[in-house]
């Protein structure tokens, strides 16, 4: 019953061309996260927290687009969002464009426990969640040299927002790479279920620019039924209030399968492809992507599974 699966980004166009140097850093946070926070659900964590650990892990890898190592707005500055839902009694929280948090996850959870409201944005987010113990950091902690990189290729051939989150080209002569949203789904031994996602948006993102990552229903969502946590580009995600739309189509009598893969045929013509990762109540996981590749992997049963392009691998120890 117990289960745990995560996402570290969607992105890339074409056929999956193998990992990038890079690659291995990822996918040894993501077995580490999944044995650390799968081995502690099964011991009793509840699956709120659970997700928020998950998340935080990878908010803390550099390599993702989340915490430290968020891409960087068209001002040069880094903004994150992220959101969180717990399943059994609707709570959630979400925080917006925060610029000083070192997890903005755990500052989500924080406005999730007050109980309202359920959004706080900017300097209020980040006012409430220093006061609640969550930790500051400054702008330059954030900001990698790879994310510097990345946003001077994108303002030297002045591209669209979000153009050069998809390579790691402008350190390495490499190719697409995952958009490096973080994201985790899980269901803990009560059976209660849990998503957050955290995200720093998109390279170049105008000031002000809100993705579907903090909003409910749009990049995050969680009943009794199921938990939802999407990435791609935000803004179709939005348009089709796309993680509550899994819920929605699983009370209809679709299987989490065709749930998941439905819903992204949905965001699909608006500009909007991406993945998503999901856990009903009976334990059952999907990952599904519509890209070139997804960061990507569960835990369930003491099994660990991870994947970047179409293969999934056990990476059980
Ligand atoms: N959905 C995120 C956003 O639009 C980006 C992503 O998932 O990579 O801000």
């Amino acid at each position: 019953m117990v289960s745990l699966a995560i996402h570290g980004g969607a992105g890339g166009d074409g056929p999956w061309k193998g990992p990038t140097d890079l690659d291995p850093q990822r996918i040894a946070c993501m077995q580490n996260v999944l044995s650390t926070v799968g081995s502690m659900l099964e011991s009793g964590l509840d699956a709120l927290e659970a997700v928020t650990i998950a998340v935080e892990m990878m908010e803390d890898e550099p390599l993702f687009n989340a915490g430290i190592g968020s891409v960087m707005a068209a001002d040069g500055s880094v903004t994150m969002d992220a959101s969180i839902m717990r399943g059994n009694d609707a709570a959630a929280g979400s925080v917006v464009n925060v610029t000083n948090i070192r997890h903005p996850i755990r500052a989500a959870k924080k406005v999730l426990e007050k109980g309202w409201p359920v959004m706080l944005n900017s300097k209020g987010a980040e006012d409430f969640a220093i006061e609640q113990g969550v930790e500051k950091v400054s702008q330059d902690w954030l900001i990698t040299e790879l994310r510097k990189a990345q946003w001077q290729k994108w303002k030297d051939n002045n591209s669209r927002p979000g153009s050069t989150d998809e390579d790691d080209g402008a350190i390495l002569d490499h190719d697409a790479e995952g958009l490096g949203t973080v994201g985790a789904v899980a269901i803990d031994s009560k059976g209660n279920l849990a998503a957050a996602t955290s995200t720093g948006g998109m390279t170049g993102k105008p000031d002000g620019r809100i993705g579907d990552t903090p909003i409910i229903g749009a990049g995050t969502w969680a009943d009794q039924e199921v938990a939802v946590s999407c990435t791609g580009v935000g803004e179709a995600f939005i348009r089709t209030c796309a993680a509550h739309e899994v819920a929605t189509r699983l009370r209809q009598g679709e299987s989490l399968e065709e749930a998941c893969k439905n819903m992204l045929g949905m965001v699909a013509p608006l500009g909007g492809r991406g993945g998503v990762i999901a856990i009903d109540s009976d334990g059952n996981i999907q990952i599904p992507f519509q890209t070139m590749l997804m960061y990507r992997g569960y835990w369930k049963d003491g099994e660990i599974m991870t994947g970047i392009g179409p293969d999934l691998y056990n990476s059980t120890e």
